[in-house]
């Protein structure tokens, strides 16, 4: 009797859109370097940093929901016990900080290297988790109705070739939290009462596009918005780097984020997407230089209206890099550290048609080398400055620019 083989086991690839679209498109060698091989990077910094970020939020909100502590929170005593518990974790991970710049908050301090030291300072991250928590928690805290959902879809495999794809379907998952309208409206109800405003419902009503929506919405509908944070600056309208354009792939993702979202049965309709650029709040000397580019030569977004931060411009264009942090105004940092992106059905289906063509570019990538190819033959070597500086694989990478260029770190 012949035995039947054990046919081929069936796997669906999986993408996240942080972890692979976004890592893809900074550069396609590089991730492949630090996705897909046995060669993790020395250095995930902004990895780290946007990891740490997330943990320290969700802690600070399920400590919040739980005890209602009121704000301001005290740094050493509510808010370091929770970034130990997410380090240990994010330690367990494989994932540490590591530069000085990142534990030193010295461009915002008055201390000097020398009287730096572990324990009476704060680190930048920290500094970074504790204006995030002061700043933005009584504002979002109370619109969070979940936190830390786990989205899934499962689309076609673009250009499916038997034989050749690895399968017909792929994956793509992500993780969001999500405000509600009963929520929203609860907190504009009671901010009439007690005339407190939430600076986020503020922002959602300046905002044109979501006015509209409003203004369609009939009071028993129910809508969610999506909540992102990002532990980088906010990006600027026009990138700098031809490769690769943060400002359109964060809006990208907000918008296969509510397609994924959609997918589950106790969703409402998602009328916005939110992102909070958390580095604005405590802007490290290389945000600064990057603002200050970006300002010079006008590549800044028109959502936030800079006629009415004269005094903050001033202070980021005399600013040079040898003096303290510029003291920026609190409303400032604010208003660049939040980003409201509109959802449009229309565009969601032109996002989804991206994700297939990275997705189609990672698979073809992996199927030649799966064929034998050469790893720097498979994958394009291709980013900006700024990126091979920092990047563990420039001495070997076959980007030749990379290795002949003086690169000058800032
Ligand atoms: S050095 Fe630059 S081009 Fe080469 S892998 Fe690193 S980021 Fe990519």
């Amino acid at each position: 009797m012949k035995l039947p083989s054990r046919s081929k086991s069936y796997m669906i690839p999986e993408y996240s859109l942080t972890g692979d679209l976004l890592s893809f498109l900074t550069c396609n060698l590089q991730y492949r370097y630090q996705n897909k091989g046995t060669l993790p990077p020395s250095k995930p910094v902004q990895r780290w940093f946007g990891e740490f970020i997330h943990g320290v939020l969700e802690e600070a909100y399920l400590e919040w929901d739980l005890n209602n502590k009121q704000f301001p929170w005290d740094w050493k005593t509510d808010i370091r016990p929770i970034e130990d518990m997410i380090d240990i974790r994010l330690q367990v991970d494989g994932l540490y900080p590591y530069d000085e710049d990142l534990f030193y908050s010295l461009l915002n301090s008055d201390l000097t290297a020398d009287e730096l030291n572990e324990h009476d300072h704060k680190k930048l991250a920290s500094a970074r988790a504790e204006k995030a928590i002061n700043i933005w928690g009584p504002h979002l805290f109370p619109l969070i109705d979940s936190t830390e959902i786990l989205i899934k879809g499962i689309r076609n495999m673009p250009n499916y070739e038997k034989n050749v794809s690895r399968s017909n379907y792929y994956g793509i998952n992500g993780v969001v939290d999500v405000l509600s309208s009963i929520k929203i409206n609860d907190n504009l109800n009671q901010s009439n009462l007690d005339n407190y405003n939430n600076k986020i419902i503020e922002f959602l009503k300046k905002d044109p596009e979501f006015r509209k929506r409003i203004a369609n919405y009939s009071d028993g509908d129910e809508y969610e918005i999506i909540i992102d944070y990002k532990g980088m600056k906010r990006p600027p309208l026009k990138s700098i780097n031809k490769f690769n354009n943060p400002w359109e792939n964060h809006r990208q993702q907000i918008l296969t984020y509510t397609w994924l979202r959609r997918q589950q049965e106790d969703s409402k309709p998602i009328f916005a997407g939110i992102i909070f650029y958390l580095n604005e709040l405590v802007p490290s000397k290389e945000d600064l230089l990057l603002i200050q580019e970006e300002i010079a030569n006008d590549l800044t977004d028109d959502a936030i209206d800079y006629s009415k931060f004269a005094n903050d411009i001033e202070l980021i264009m005399n600013w040079s890099e040898d003096d303290k942090a510029p003291e920026l105004s609190e409303e400032f940092k604010i208003a660049r550290s939040i980003r409201i992106i509109n959802i449009d059905k229309e565009e969601i289906n032109d996002s989804l048609d991206r994700f297939d063509s990275v997705v189609f570019n990672i698979e073809s990538s992996l199927i030649k080398e799966i064929k034998g190819c050469k790893i720097q033959e498979a994958w394009k070597a291709e980013s900006d400055e700024r990126t091979c500086s920092a990047c563990d694989f420039k001495t070997f990478c076959k980007n030749n620019s990379v290795k002949n260029k003086d690169i000058k770190i800032p």
